[in-house]
């Protein structure tokens, strides 16, 4: 028997134009795809229109073009897939997975800023007040083994909230597209950065609430700017100057702990990747937090 093809994903929410970050990402994915002969994905997840513009999606999209990262395959878009992700929420509901909520944020800060679960056991929405819907997680001790971190566990449901999966303004939330998704395109691993490491285990029970087999995962420690604040929009992480797509490209290598050789910082971008594929190692990513070298 043959393994399936290894399928990765680089999947960024278009909250502004990539950053050193992002680039970081971006790369560890396409690199460990592409060492194991596999397919390298690029979709957007754009389900957010009010912190999300159609600007920044084709900044990161010219951005990778210019760092030589093309994707194999058509761009998947999530904001014209936003029918299917409702379709499998009320499917959810049905089968009991999910449930509607119409906790408001005052319910929720009065109860220690956790939801307090009691509409879990309501069998009707509530009506005349707007509602969200949350999957239902069941308690577990998770244990997963990350390829970068090694052994991982939390305790579901002490540790965590009912994810939203669709919100109360009708928004369609990350914990659900990105399953459905991953599930839809065949996604076999996940190399993404470690603030989301500790979606992981709810991501798993959606995964297998959906009838899906979970990926494997690879979580990178976040590269940190200054003030040890990992690099978003929100901190405010300068844009990548696209003029200078090799020397990014081999910042980016070195924060991923590889050793690139000191005269590959001014080659382009096409040699500094020949150069990754042959040498990449997923062991010799840190195991903590970088700083961006170019912030201080
Ligand atoms: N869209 C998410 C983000 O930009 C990443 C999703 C993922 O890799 O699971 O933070």
């Amino acid at each position: 028997m043959t393994s399936p093809i290894y399928r990765g994903r680089f999947a960024p929410s278009p909250t502004g134009p990539l950053h050193f970050g992002s680039l970081v990402t971006a790369l560890a994915s396409y690199l460990e795809a592409h060492s194991r002969q596999g397919h390298w994905l690029v979709r957007i997840e754009d389900l957010d229109p009010l912190r999300e513009s159609p600007e920044a999606t084709d900044r990161i999209l010219n951005s990778l073009q210019g760092h030589q990262l093309h994707p194999d395959g058509t761009v998947r878009y999530q904001s014209e897939r936003l029918e299917v992700y409702r379709h499998h929420a009320e499917r959810l509901v049905e089968q009991g997975r999910a449930y509607y909520c119409a906790c408001s944020r005052k319910e929720l800060a009065a109860n220690n800023g956790r939801h307090p679960w009691h509409c879990r056991d309501g069998d009707k929405p509530p009506t005349g007040r707007p509602v969200a819907i949350r999957f239902a997680l069941h308690a577990e001790e998770a244990r997963w083994q990350d390829r970068i971190l090694g052994e991982q566990h939390q305790q579901v449901r002490a540790e965590l909230d009912d994810p939203v999966i669709i919100r109360k303004e009708g928004f369609v939330a990350y914990q659900l597209a990105v399953v459905v998704d991953d599930i839809d395109q065949g996604i076999t691993e996940i190399v993404r950065g470690s603030d989301l490491l500790e979606t992981t285990a709810q991501q798993r029970q959606i995964c297998l609430a959906l009838g899906g087999t979970p990926p494997q995962w690879a979580h990178i420690p976040v590269v940190l700017n200054e003030q040890g604040q990992k690099l978003s929009k929100q901190n405010h992480a300068p844009a990548l100057d696209d003029e200078q797509p090799g020397r990014n490209l081999w910042r980016a290598l070195g924060a991923l702990g590889q050793q690139p050789e000191e005269d590959l910082a001014a080659a382009p971008p096409q040699r500094v990747l020949e150069w990754a594929l042959e040498h990449w190692s997923m062991a010799g990513i840190p195991h903590q937090s970088t700083m961006d070298s170019a912030t201080h």
